[in-house]
């Protein structure tokens, strides 16, 4: 394995790291601890943006582009489904929307496209 490849290997295991403490400390839920997931979800983007290396989409997409929290339903979002998508709104007020349900049709999938 190549000295680069070792390097993304370990910044990776780092996110997932991070992004499992952030998880923990959300669930403590209180304000401290929220800021506290905060901080670990911004060193977690740090190193992504550092060593080029993708943030898995599971975690990418748990993330609120707003103000940067982990969007975990019942302590900081809500969630709601309308029309096929899953809406979840963070406590900031960004939405953002997630398709649960496989378009039909080749309209509807450019209809459902953002
Ligand atoms: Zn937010």
């Amino acid at each position: 394995m190549k000295n680069a490849e070792v390097v993304k290997k370990i910044a990776l295991f780092r996110i997932k790291r991070l992004f499992q403490l952030a998880e923990e400390r959300i669930k403590d839920n209180n304000v401290d601890s929220e800021e506290l997931s905060k901080r670990y979800l911004r060193i977690a983007m740090e190193i992504s943006r550092h060593y080029k290396v993708s943030m898995p989409l599971g975690i990418r997409e748990r993330i609120c582009k707003e103000c940067g929290s982990l969007l975990t339903p019942g302590i900081n979002c809500s969630v709601r489904s309308s029309g096929g998508f899953l809406i979840y709104k963070c406590t900031c007020g960004y939405i953002t929307r997630r398709r649960y349900k496989r378009a039909t049709s080749p309209q509807a999938v450019r209809a459902g496209s953002r």
